[in-house]
């Protein structure tokens, strides 16, 4: 079976997650990455069996979660990380969460993987409108939300298997005008869709699909692909996905 390692779960109510059970439906072994400050809640509710229920499978079975890693997608490495951080009492709980230690822990573990999905994105000023967003507060989005796939592809790729596949998370704001989802959120989304399409570019591939999957909420997936090195074949896709009430949504009142 395939090993996918699926970044951005800390609930049972987002994307992540609901991909996670998608992949574990047709038989992928499941690894999750958990932001370090939700790293606590997120275990022991699995260990309490709050997500039971939403554990179930079409087969009735339920879906098992291999591995939960801590990881914080805006540190590349533990030279990035500040003093505050290191000493934070949520953070110092755990160890090698930045991108380049969680990779190294997740090959120590299982040498490879198949499949990487990014689920996560970060604004902290996203609440408000563009010309109001300060330098950090746009910065930060972009670090968390676009920078981040980008940090994990580069150091999943050498232990992705040939065939793999990588898949992100867009939103209709990056290409519209969506009120609200502000503080560089849209930018961040351009940004991560203009690089999916960029590894393209830069590989000489083609784009091998475009699929409508959702109609009610006009679900895009752009399947683009790029050859990492002769030996890789890893796709890279990202979906645009409709709106879903998951922690993230609420938190800016969609
Ligand atoms: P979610 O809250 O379930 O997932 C976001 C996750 O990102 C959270 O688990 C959070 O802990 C994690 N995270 C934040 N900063 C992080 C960091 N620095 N390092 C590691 N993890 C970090 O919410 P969701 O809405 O399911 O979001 C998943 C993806 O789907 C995001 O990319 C989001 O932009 C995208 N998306 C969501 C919607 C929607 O309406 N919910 C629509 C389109 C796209």
């Amino acid at each position: 079976g395939k090993r996918a390692f699926i970044a951005g779960i800390a609930d049972d109510n987002g994307y992540g997650w609901a991909i996670a059970k998608s992949l574990a439906a047709a038989g992928a072994e499941i690894l999750v990455g958990t932001w370090v400050p939700a790293l606590n809640i997120f275990e022991s509710s699995l260990r309490r069996g709050k997500f039971d229920e939403s554990r179930v499978l079409p087969d009735g079975s339920l879906m098992e979660i291999t591995k939960v890693y801590p990881m914080d997608a805006v540190f590349d490495g533990p030279e990035d990380v500040p003093e505050d951080i290191k000493t934070n009492k949520r953070y110092a709980g755990s160890s090698n969460w930045t991108v380049k230690e969680l990779v190294e822990s997740v090959k120590q573990d299982f040498g490879s993987i198949d499949i990487l999905v990014h689920s996560l994105a970060n604004g902290p000023e996203v609440a408000k409108p563009l010309l109001e967003t300060s330098r950090f507060g746009y910065l930060a989005a972009i670090s968390a939300s676009s920078y981040s796939f980008i940090s994990l592809l580069q150091n999943f790729l050498p232990i992705m298997n040939p065939g793999g596949a990588t898949i992100s998370l867009t939103y209709i704001a990056a290409e519209r005008t969506i009120p609200g989802y502000g503080g560089g959120m849209s930018s961040a989304k351009a940004a991560l869709e203009s690089d999916t399409r960029m590894q393209l570019t830069v590989l000489g591939l083609n784009i091998v699909d475009i699929i409508c999957m959702h109609p009610h909420s006009c679900v895009l997936i752009q399947v683009l692909a790029f050859e990492a090195g002769r030996k890789h074949k890893i796709r890279v896709n990202t979906i645009s996905a409709g709106p879903l009430r998951s922690r993230a949504a609420k938190a800016i009142g969609f």
